[in-house]
């Protein structure tokens, strides 16, 4: 069992208020919490960002 003391560290990321997926280095992508699409929060946000680069990737490669 896990305990959590001083701030509560769940939900840091808000939407919309993270960094975006885009890198200095090229074909590197940041995805997960603090990458959360407006509107998504916590695991959703986390997969939304992901889908959002995966669709990205596929659609510059084809
Ligand atoms: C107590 C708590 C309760 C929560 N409850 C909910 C909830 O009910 N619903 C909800 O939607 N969200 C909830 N969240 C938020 C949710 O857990 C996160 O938004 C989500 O896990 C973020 O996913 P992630 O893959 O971006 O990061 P993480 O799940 O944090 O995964 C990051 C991974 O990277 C690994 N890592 C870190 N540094 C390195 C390194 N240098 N090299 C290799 N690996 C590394 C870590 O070990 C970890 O496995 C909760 C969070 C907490 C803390």
């Amino acid at each position: 069992m896990r305990s959590f003391r001083k701030d509560w560290p769940g939900f840091r990321g808000r939407p919309g208020h993270g960094f975006g997926p885009e890198t200095s280095v090229n074909g590197l992508f940041n995805v997960g919490d603090s990458v959360n699409p407006p509107t998504f929060y916590g695991v959703s946000g986390a997969a939304e960002s992901a889908r959002d680069v995966a669709r990205k990737i596929v659609s510059s490669s084809s």
